[in-house]
């Protein structure tokens, strides 16, 4: 963990968060600044800079991410209309927050990819 990341703090209780689920090695929560009816943060618990370094790193922990991140979906009803998972990756990417966390974005039709 780093005493500096947002999304560690969150895991450690520090920082306020509106969970919609957990378990052992993941936490699923409401983003702050919401893009879509639906938009919730999927990360490990465990601090990993991004999905490339998660991937690598530990795949099987990074399948838990995606597992989690279908619960979250279908929990939100999602699954009917479908939905948007994303992850921002670097700096050229648009990633804020350097904690890998899959966004789980839905509720209305989102349009193409906005580069
Ligand atoms: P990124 O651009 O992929 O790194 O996304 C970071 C996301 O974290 C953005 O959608 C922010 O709105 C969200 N965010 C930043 N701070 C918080 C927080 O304290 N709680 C929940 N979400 C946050």
């Amino acid at each position: 963990m780093g005493p500096d990341c947002l999304f560690c703090r969150i895991v450690a209780g520090e920082i306020p968060a509106t969970i919609v689920r957990e378990t052992d090695t993941t936490l699923a929560f409401r983003d702050i600044s919401p893009k879509a009816p639906v938009h919730v943060l999927v990360i490990p618990k465990e601090h990993y800079a991004d999905i490339a370094t998660l991937g690598q790193g530990d795949p099987a922990l990074a399948g838990e991410l995606l597992a989690a991140a279908a619960v979250v979906a279908e929990d939100e009803g999602l699954l009917g209309d479908g939905y948007r998972l994303m992850f921002n990756t670097g700096a050229y990417g648009g990633q804020e927050v350097f904690h890998v966390h899959a966004h789980v974005l839905g509720g209305a039709p989102l349009g193409p990819m906005i580069c």
